[in-house]
């Protein structure tokens, strides 16, 4: 069976792919951008298939129009894939408010309207998906990227609960946590917080250098990065959390080895803090 899609931050990179490779082999894709030129090639090569439309998902009203032109074209769709989004290098103390916050506005407050405003939608159909992107950044926090990481672990956090929400009404939701792809990510879609401290060079400092000697030099394939996602939202079981890559895979492992080496140590001790045996049913 043919799904329709409806994808945010198609001008590029993993939005792009995403949506290609979905039109190629026979799927409807709603493609949308903040600027709908992006997407002109697109539209060309899958005609009947592809429709594209301005999506900023900072206005939530562009992501209503996004959503009502699927539903007059193709009658809806079975996939959302949210994945507009950015990065901030920068520590803690260097990035400053009018910094870091649009980059919450983006990647996180623009992915809750976003979801709002398709679910009622996706409600509709059976065996409809949410793909949310996350990051590497979004299972580990890594000196540098703690804002981008924050607004990432906010989107872990939304997905979990919203996960548990809509699956008893057929909805699955995964969360993709790519590694390193070469994509726009590291050039044009990575600010740079304008204050850098003497203090921090060892550490934020060296995301900064990541960045100037790794663009265009990242080892994952977007297209491959495509052709999982693809499989994972055709999956009758699909994953929650789709760490993307092998870096990303050595950095949930990594996390799950030290999480749970900081349970087993303090065990004893942090366990102990009831007042005695309540009748507290668990949330
Ligand atoms: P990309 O090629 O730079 O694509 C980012 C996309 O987000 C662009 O289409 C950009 O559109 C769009 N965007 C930014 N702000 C937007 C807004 N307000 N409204 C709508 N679209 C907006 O980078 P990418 O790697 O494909 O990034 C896609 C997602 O993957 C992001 O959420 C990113 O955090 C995540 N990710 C990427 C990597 C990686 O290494 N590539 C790793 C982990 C996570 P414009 O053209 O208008 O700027």
């Amino acid at each position: 069976m043919n799904k329709t899609w409806l994808i945010t931050g198609c001008s590029s990179g993993l939005g792009l792919h995403i949506a290609q490779a979905a039109a190629a082999r026979g799927d409807n894709v709603v493609a949308t951008a903040r600027d709908p030129d992006t997407l002109r090639d697109l539209a060309e090569r899958f005609p009947d298939r592809v429709r594209t439309a301005r999506l900023d998902v900072t206005e939530p009203e562009s992501a209503a129009a996004a959503i009502a032109l699927a539903e007059r074209d193709f009658g809806g769709f079975d996939v959302l894939v949210n994945n507009a989004g950015y990065g901030l290098i920068g520590a803690l103390e260097e990035a400053e408010p009018e910094e870091y916050r649009p980059m919450f506005e983006v990647n996180v407050f623009g992915l809750i309207e976003t979801t709002r405003r398709a679910l009622p939608v996706l409600r509709r159909r059976r065996g409809a998906r949410i793909v949310n992107l996350s990051s590497g950044a979004g299972i580990s926090g890594g000196a540098g990227s703690g804002h981008y990481s924050a607004t990432k672990f906010a989107v872990e956090g939304l997905s979990e609960a919203l996960a548990r929400e809509v699956a008893p009404l057929g909805v699955r939701v995964i969360i993709v946590e790519p590694g390193p792809f070469r994509t726009g990510f590291l050039g044009r879609s990575i600010a740079t917080a304008e204050r850098e401290m003497e203090v921090y060079a060892g550490t934020a400092g060296q995301r900064r250098a990541y960045r100037e000697s790794n663009d265009g030099r990242q080892a994952g394939d977007p297209e491959k990065a495509a052709a999982v996602i693809l499989r994972a939202v055709d999956a009758d079981h699909p994953p929650l959390h789709l760490p993307l890559g092998p870096v990303a895979y050595g950095i949930a492992e990594r996390k799950l080895e030290a999480f749970r080496s900081d349970m087993e140590a303090w065990r004893s001790v942090a366990i102990d803090t009831d007042y005695g045996p309540t009748a507290e049913v668990a949330p």
